[in-house]
């Protein structure tokens, strides 16, 4: 079977805002909730069923429902919804590869189980980000730091599929013994994956201007280096690898649907604010860009989409910075079969200028550990680079895929 398109879903709800959060969502709850969700699984039905006929009418290869927060909806909308995305995922007799759905551990138990399970989801990602009280009380996390293991206990006894966790360091209040334990803690309980974020103050966020103000303060450069040292050391010792910058995992249980962004494949999105990507020919990416407003997507849902095209050396450099996060790397001949020419040429010998970020093995230009945490350099040189050489490369290359 040839290869299909990914399927990413937004759902734009959150019990609560995180104080650092800058994704879409909103909070309605209640009946409010209740309505805002019905309006929205319309909306995505309505977006399913008229994506171009080229596109998902021969199933997905991988689906992500993420948010916002999934595993908030109600129980009616969201097994409606796991139907309907099942039903277009499996078109043409596919069984995805891997389906995951995000969920927050306040939300999981028995009943959310049994229906991710009776639509077909593979893989659990829990947005845990700490278990320790004052880091989750000044990021706004829901629940205590015992409440979230006790669902996460919950999970490792009755999820049968994949689990990842979502931990974060950099947070006030967090400590390098406490991220320490709670990596351990989802590493005893059977996580296979875990995404190790440093926390970013995004403009705007509430955070950002707790800090600003001085009502919060952040850790510094050295406590967040001993908290992602004592991460780190935890998930090596366990058997975990890093394959991408902020993403571990054991052998065999890497994101399928997160590898498909890395490496530029086709995805398409539905839900307010998804962005979905598909080749548009040689070297070019188009990328559809969902309204971030529940009632514009909702109001005419393909009608919301900003559409742009990605090409020339936007396209080549973007896919270089996307498979240096990755401990595949690029690959020299893939690269020069997408682009029709050198990735040598456009962003010079990177494994010779930066031979401790950047090694060259087999067919790939890899980062080191050393240099998945400082991609900077390699990249700011790739880039220009290939601003400097781009006409005189483009116009004596023959494009060939
Ligand atoms: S639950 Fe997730 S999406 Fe919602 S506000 Fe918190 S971090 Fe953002």
């Amino acid at each position: 079977m040839a290869a299909a398109p990914s399927l990413y879903v937004h759902v734009p709800f959150c019990a609560s805002r995180c104080s650092y959060c800058d994704f879409y969502s909103s909070t309605p709850s209640g009946p409010a909730l209740e309505s805002a969700a019905r309006l929205w699984l319309e909306a995505i039905r309505e977006h399913l069923e008229r994506l171009e006929p080229s596109f998902g009418r021969d199933g997905f290869e991988t689906v992500y429902v993420g948010g916002g927060t999934p595993s908030w909806l109600p129980g009616d909308a969201l097994a409606e919804a796991l139907r309907l995305i099942g039903r277009v995922a499996r078109s043409g007799g596919r069984e995805p590869s891997e389906w995951s759905l995000e969920a927050n551990p306040e939300d999981v138990d028995e009943r959310l189980v049994d229906t991710l399970l009776e639509a077909g989801v593979t893989r659990l990602s829990v947005g845990v980000q700490s278990l320790e009280d004052a880091a989750r009380r000044l990021s706004g996390r829901r629940g205590s730091a015992a409440d979230a293991l006790g669902r996460l206990e919950g999970i490792a006894a009755h999820w049968p599929g994949r689990w990842s966790v979502d931990l974060m360091f950099g947070l006030p209040g967090q400590s390098a013994e406490g991220l320490a334990d709670d990596a351990r803690s989802v590493i005893g309980l059977g996580a296979g994956h875990v995404s190790l974020y440093e926390l970013t103050l995004e403009e705007g966020a509430p955070m950002s201007r707790a800090v600003e103000s001085g009502a919060v303060s952040m850790p510094d450069d050295d406590r967040r280096a001993d908290q992602y040292e004592a991460a780190r050391s935890e998930l090596l010792a366990a058997g975990f690898s890093r394959y991408e910058v902020s993403n571990w995992a054991l052998d065999g249980q890497e994101c399928a649907h997160n590898l498909r962004y890395w490496n530029l494949d086709d995805w398409l999105a539905v839900g307010p604010s998804g962005v979905g990507n598909v080749s548009s020919g040689p070297g070019a990416f188009r990328r559809a860009a969902n309204a971030a407003d529940l009632e514009a997507y909702c109001a005419d849902p393909q009608g919301s989409v900003s559409e742009s095209t990605v090409d020339g050396k936007d396209a080549a450099f973007e896919c270089l910075m996307m498979a240096m996060r990755t401990s595949r790397g690029l690959s020299l001949e893939s690269f020069e079969r997408r682009f029709g020419i050198r990735a040598v040429d456009a962003f010079g010998r990177l494994h010779e200028r930066f031979p401790e970020l950047v090694r060259l093995d087999g067919d790939a230009w890899i980062a080191t550990d050393r240099g998945l945490d400082t991609l900077n350099e390699p990249l700011v040189y790739a880039m220009s680079e290939i601003e400097r050489s781009w006409d005189d490369i483009a116009g004596r290359s023959v494009v060939s895929v």
